[in-house]
């Protein structure tokens, strides 16, 4: 039996209508209705986890995307100022480069200090011999250069006096 909401009288469940005042009653016809509801609120809620995942989908597309740009981006600046920063030193090593080579021992000349060819070579030398005789201190030192490259130079007093090479490039 379904009770009226407005008039409160008993009708039949199949009753679309309350038989005393009209009042489309609430089983079949509210179910209806209730049911296309459910299925709209459903539709919608679906619709919206849809949308809001393709949305978080896009966003999470999105924003790895940008990141990567940005790091991308930000690496690319890196790279281009790294560049310009590691180009002048080859520049600079090729324009007056130090090292154990046959240019730079013979820029080493006669009178120059240790210190001097040290400069020149990029690195300090190993003291082959070292002698005083008479307040005369003879020091030999070795630098060696490529594979089997090697080159030394004898200082008197702390002035070149005589260098030899072997097989500088
Ligand atoms: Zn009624």
């Amino acid at each position: 039996m379904i009770t009226c909401s407005r008039c409160n009288a008993a009708n039949a469940p199949d009753t679309q209508f309350c038989q005393q005042c009209g009042l489309q009653l609430s089983s079949a016809p509210t179910g209806k209705p209730k049911m296309k509801n459910s299925l709209l609120i459903t539709l919608i809620v679906v619709g919206c986890v849809v949308l809001s995942c393709g949305l978080c989908g896009t966003i999470a597309m999105f924003t790895p995307g940008k990141t990567e740009e940005k790091s991308q981006t930000q690496a690319t600046p890196k790279q281009v100022a790294s560049t310009p920063a590691a180009a002048p030193a080859p520049k600079a090593t090729v324009a007056e480069p130090t090292g154990v080579t046959m240019a730079n021992f013979n820029k080493l000349r006669t009178g120059m200090t240790y210190r001097q060819a040290v400069a020149i070579l990029g690195a300090e030398g190993e003291v082959l011999s070292e002698n005083e005789i008479g307040g005369t201190r003879t020091v030999m030192y070795q630098w060696k250069g490529g594979y089997l490259a090697n080159m030394n130079a004898m200082f008197q007093n702390d002035k070149l006096i005589s260098k030899a090479q072997f097989g500088l490039e």
